[in-house]
C-alpha cells in the first residue's frame, strides 16, 4: 500500500489527504496546532455559547467546490446557510451598494448601473459551474471551455480601478471595489479585478453562504470523512526539519513556500528554494470579534439583513486605504470587513447577544492596535455600536502568525496575489504544486486557485501525486 504524509491540516491539507485516502493511499496528517482546520475553525469566545469563526467565515467559492461536492460532505454534517442579502457596502449618506445572490435583484437596486452590472456579471454567473472547471485549477493549461474562459478572462486583466469606472453610481463603484479589495492589492494594479470578478460570479451562482454551526463544520466534516477512509491525524506536531518527516511515498506540504524551503533546505533544487524564499507576502489582517447586544445598529436598513458588510466609504477612499497598507502605512480609516453569520445561522447567538466578526486590512506585520480604528469605522456607519459591545477579542497580525504559521505578518492570503503569484503560484512553472523533488508537493493557498476554504489547491495537488504513484506502479 502506498503511503503519504501531509504536513499541515488546513482545508487544503485535509482535501489532499482525503483525495489520496479515497484512492487507497495510507495517509497521516501532521498538524502543528492542537487541532486541525487551519483557517476553518470556530469556537465559543467572549461569553459561553457565543460562536465565532476564527478565520474563514463566508464561502461563495466553497459551496460549488468540485472537491467538496465530489465527496458529499453533507453526509458528514456540512450544511450551508444563506443570509437574505450577501453583502452591503454602505456610504456616509445612508445609501449602499447591495449585493444579492440574484444578478437581477442586484441590478434592480443599482438604478442606472443595473444594466452594467447585469452585462458584467450575468454571463459568468450563469456559467460559473463550467467556468470553475478552469478557474479553480492552474490557469496556464489547456482550458475545458476556452471561449467561455476567454470571455470571462478578458476583463480580469484590468486593474480594479478601470473595472470600477464601468459603474457610474457611487454605490455601484463602491460595491464592486469592496469585493475587488479582497485581493489585498492596490486597485490600480493590473489584474486586481480578477479576484473580485471571481467572487462576485461565484456568489451570484452559489450565494455568500456560511456553514451551519460555524466554519469548524467544514473541518469536522472533512475529518470525519478522512477517518472513514482510514486516514490518521496527529496534532501538536510542528514540522521544522526534514528529519521529522516520516518515510512515505508522497509528502504534501499545506504550508507557505518559505516554510517548505526551511524544512527541506538543500534537498530542494536551488531554483525552487530561491523562488520559495523570494515569495512575496501580502498585507496583514487585524481581527476583532465582538459580542454585541441587539446586533449592529446600522444606519442603512439593508445592512441589518446582510451576511457581510464592507466598510470603507466611497471607492476613492477604499482605493486610497489599499494603496496605503501596501506601502506599509496604517490608514486612519482602514477597510473593515464585518461578518454577521448569525443572521443565516442563529444558533451562533446567545439570546439577544450576537457574534460579530470583523477584520481590517493593515500593513504586513503591523504592530499597533487597530481595535479602535475598527470600532470607529463601524460606528461611522452604525452610530451607537460602541454602547452595544458586551466584550471583544483581538487577533493582531503577530497573534495571527502565532495561531497559524502560514499567515506570516498577518497575511491571511498565504502570499501576495500579484500577477505572477496569482497566475503561477509560488514559482514560474506550469506545474505549481511540484517542488522539484519527486513525490513531494506544495498544496497550500499559495498555489492555484488560491485562498478560501474550498480545498481545491489540495485536491489539485493530490491528482499529481496520484499520477506519480500510478507511474511508479
Ligand atoms: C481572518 C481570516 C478571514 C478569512 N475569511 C475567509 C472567508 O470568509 N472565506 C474564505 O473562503 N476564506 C477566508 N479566509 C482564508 C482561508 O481561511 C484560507 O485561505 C484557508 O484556510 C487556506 O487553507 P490552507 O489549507 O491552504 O491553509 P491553512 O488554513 O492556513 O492551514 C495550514 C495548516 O498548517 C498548519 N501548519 C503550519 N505550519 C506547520 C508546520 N510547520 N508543521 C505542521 N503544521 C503546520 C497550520 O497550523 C494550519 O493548521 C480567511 C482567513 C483569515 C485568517
Amino acid at each position: 500500500m502506498s503511503t503519504a504524509v501531509v504536513v499541515g491540516g488546513g482545508p487544503n491539507g485535509l482535501a489532499a489527504a482525503i483525495s489520496l485516502a479515497a484512492e487507497g493511499v495510507q495517509v497521516t496528517v501532521l498538524e502543528a496546532a492542537q487541532e486541525v482546520g487551519g483557517g476553518a475553525r470556530s469556537s465559543e469566545a467572549i461569553i459561553p455559547g457565543l460562536l465565532h469563526d476564527h478565520c474563514s467565515a463566508i464561502h461563495p467559492m466553497a459551496v460549488g467546490s468540485e472537491f467538496l461536492g465530489r465527496f458529499g460532505l453533507e453526509r458528514y454534517g456540512l450544511r450551508w446557510r444563506w443570509p437574505e442579502i450577501d453583502c452591503v457596502h454602505p456610504l456616509d449618506d445612508g445609501s449602499a451598494g447591495v449585493l444579492y445572490r440574484s444578478v437581477e435583484q442586484t441590478a434592480a437596486g443599482l438604478g442606472p448601473d443595473g444594466s452594467r452590472w447585469r452585462r458584467a456579471f450575468g454571463y459568468p454567473a450563469a456559467r460559473f459551474d463550467a467556468l470553475s472547471q478552469d478557474i479553480m485549477r492552474p490557469l496556464l493549461r489547456f482550458p475545458h471551455h476556452p471561449l467561455m474562459l476567454a470571455r470571462f478572462g478578458a476583463p480580469t486583466v484590468l486593474p480594479g480601478s478601470a473595472f470600477a469606472r464601468l459603474f457610474r453610481t457611487k454605490q455601484g463603484r463602491a460595491l464592486f471595489g469592496g469585493v475587488a479589495a479582497h485581493a489585498f492589492r492596490p486597485l490600480h494594479y493590473p489584474m486586481t479585478s480578477a479576484i473580485g470578478m471571481g467572487i462576485i460570479a461565484a456568489g451570484h451562482r452559489h450565494g455568500w453562504a456560511v456553514a451551519e454551526g460555524g466554519s469548524q463544520s467544514i473541518t469536522n466534516a472533512m475529518v470525519a470523512l478522512l477517518s472513514d477512509l482510514g486516514g490518521k491525524i496527529e496534532t501538536g506536531v510542528r514540522v521544522d526539519t526534514a528529519s521529522q518527516l516520516p518515510a512515505a511515498d508522497i509528502t504534501m506540504f499545506d504550508l507557505a513556500p518559505s516554510a517548505v524551503a526551511g524544512i527541506l533546505g538543500d534537498r530542494l533544487p536551488r531554483r525552487v528554494s530561491r523562488a520559495f524564499n523570494k515569495f512575496r507576502r501580502g498585507p496583514g489582517a487585524f481581527k476583532v470579534d465582538f459580542a454585541v447586544e441587539g446586533g449592529v445598529p446600522w444606519t442603512n436598513p439593508d445592512a441589518h439583513r446582510a451576511g457581510t458588510v464592507h466598510l470603507a466609504g466611497t471607492y476613492a477612499e477604499l482605493a486610497a486605504t489599499e494603496r496605503e497598507i501596501h506601502a506599509g502605512l496604517m490608514p486612519e480609516r482602514p477597510f473593515v470587513l464585518v461578518g454577521q453569520q448569525y443572521l443565516a445561522d442563529p444558533q451562533r447567538s446567545v439570546g439577544n447577544i450576537h457574534p460579530v466578526w470583523s477584520y481590517a486590512h493593515v500593513p504586513n506585520g503591523y504592530t499597533g492596535d487597530a481595535t479602535e480604528a475598527i470600532i470607529a469605522q463601524i460606528e461611522r456607519f452604525a452610530p451607537g455600536f460602541r454602547e452595544r459591545i458586551i466584550g471583544h477579542s483581538v487577533r493582531s497580525t503577530t497573534q495571527m502568525a502565532a495561531y497559524n504559521a502560514n499567515y506570516v505578518g498577518g497575511d491571511i492570503m498565504t502570499g501576495a496575489k500579484d500577477i505572477r503569484q496569482l497566475t503561477f503560484g509560488p514559482r514560474i512553472t506550469l506545474s505549481p504544486y511540484t517542488i522539484g523533488v519527486p513525490g513531494r508537493y506544495i498544496c497550500s493557498a499559495a498555489t492555484p486557485p488560491g485562498p478560501g476554504a474550498h480545498g481545491m489547491c489540495g485536491a489539485n495537488a493530490a491528482q499529481l501525486a496520484l499520477a506519480h504513484l500510478a507511474r511508479r506502479a
